[in-house]
Parts: structure tokens; sequence; C-alpha cells
């Protein structure tokens, strides 16, 4: 299946999601994240609904001994969250099988595992994610970024023992992301990643898709030189005569496989509004 497929660092391991598309790369990149000898891990985006995966990624937590703390999610978007509500049922369900009817098995709330997000609509439970918070699981300690662009409720987690940056949709392992929130969002996000990475001394980028990056200054450069390249395209198909964002996606994208052409027109719609705002 390639190198994605349990890669990580010491902390974070990655189970990837049998869902490839042009949109998805690879598939999308479930992490589990837990403290070496912990009992109890951390589980960042699900992935879709897909039973053989979500049960793949719960029979290995419980075959290692451990149980989920808590599942959190990088974005709404259906590739990464629409498995979570299942899988939280199915990890609350082997916690409670291994536990040999300790009751109450999953901690918090009886034995509910919660889905916790930024948008209320794809949380479980009553915990929702913001920027400056703080998780604390099994020992382990990952603190959430909001940074707005790929989604309006697109977060980015830092896991500071393994000097980790989990980036979700907003950097992927190679290729662009789509934009479906506001370019002036993203390109401040990407900027704020990048003084944060060199501030922190970050090691790597842990992406929603595609493989991690273990140059991540390197990285941010390239999706930000290729933002501002991008922006000046469309700028010129503008002044070329192109009116609406699929005129632009056909001088633009001319060379980018026609069935991206859709996503692309996102894109291009929030570049025309960061270049409408800004004019
Ligand atoms: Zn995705």
């Amino acid at each position: 299946m390639s190198d994605i497929d349990g890669m990580g660092t010491e902390r974070a391991t990655c189970w990837l999601a049998p869902n490839p598309s042009a949109m998805t790369l690879d598939g999308t990149n479930t992490w589990v994240i837990g403290e070496p000898g912990a009992e109890e891990v951390v589980v960042i985006d699900p992935g879709p609904k897909d039973g053989v995966h979500l049960r793949r990624v719960v029979d290995a937590i419980t075959a290692q001994g451990r149980r989920v703390g808590q599942v959190l999610l990088t974005h709404g978007h259906p590739d990464h969250s629409a498995g979570a509500k299942k899988f939280a049922e199915l990890a609350a369900a082997a916690a409670s099988g291994g536990a040999g009817g300790a009751g109450g098995a999953g901690g918090r709330g009886g034995s509910g595992v919660p889905v916790r997000a930024l948008d209320p609509r794809h949380r479980l439970g009553d915990e929702g994610l913001a920027e400056g918070d703080v998780i604390i699981t099994g020992g382990l300690e990952l603190r959430v970024m909001e940074t707005p662009g790929h989604s309006n409720d697109s977060l980015t987690f830092w896991l500071p023992a393994d000097r980790a940056v989990l980036t979700g949709d907003t950097v992927l392992g190679y290729g662009t992301t789509v934009l479906e929130g506001r370019l002036g969002d993203y390109l401040s996000s990407l900027d704020r990643l990048r003084r944060f990475s060199e501030d922190v001394e970050a090691a790597t980028i842990l992406p929603g898709h595609g493989p991690k990056l273990d140059d991540p200054i390197g990285a941010l450069d390239h999706y930000i030189t290729h933002r501002r390249e991008r922006l000046a395209q469309v700028e010129a198909a503008v002044e070329a005569g192109a009116r609406t964002a699929k005129e632009v996606v056909a001088r633009v994208y001319a060379d980018v496989d026609k069935s991206l052409w859709p996503a692309a027109e996102w894109s291009v719609q929030s570049q025309l509004d960061y270049l409408n705002e800004r004019s």
C-alpha cells in the first residue's frame, strides 16, 4: 500500500484509509497518538465511514492493550469525519468489553468516547475544540490552533513531544489543497504555521493526506510561493478577460486533469473574492 500506512513519529502512527482519489490522494490519514506505555490514546480523523478501516484501527489499539480517550477532527469534511461517530461507538464498545465489566470504562460521561471538533455539528458529546486548547490524554499533550482556509473549521494540532505539526488538509504531503474558505484566511494560516514551525523548531508535518514532510519550513515556503503564483495567474486571467471562476479555471488550470476543475473552481472563487476585497 505505500509507506504512508504505518508512518509517523515515536508517538503518532498513521493508519491509511482505503479511500484514494484525486482529492484525497492516497486516502485519508487517520492518526493514532499516544505516550509510550500509556493506556489511553487520541485518534485524529477516523476517516470515511468505512467499517473495515474503522475496525482495523480500533482492533489495533485494543490489541496493544490501549483504549481511545477521545477523537479529534482536523475539520468536518466527510473524508475525515464521516466515520467519527461509528468509530467512537466501536472504541467505546472495545474499551468496555476489554475492561471485563469494570463499568464506565470510557471515562468521562459514562462509556462514551467524545468526538471533538471546532464545528459543533461534528461533535459527539459536549466538548468542542478551539484556539489555544491544550488536550492532555494519557500524559500526552496536544495544542490546538485554528488555521482556516481549506475550510472555515480547519484546525492544526501541535504535538510538542515529537515536535510534529498535524495539519489536516491545510498542508498536504504533496500537491496543493483546495480552498473552500477565504484565501486571506488561508494565507494568514500558512504564514502563522511557518512562523510557528520556525519558533518551535518543528521537525515534521503529519498531514491529512499523503506522506509526512520532514522539512516543515521548506514545505510551507513551497505552499506560500505556490499560492502567490496562482494568485498572480488568476489576476492575469482576469486582466485578460476571464469573468467567472469557470473561465479562470479554463485558463489557469489548462494543464491540470479536468476531473479536478470543479474543485479548482472553489479555489479560484476564493482568489477572486480575495482580489475583490483587496481592490
Ligand atoms: Zn481531506
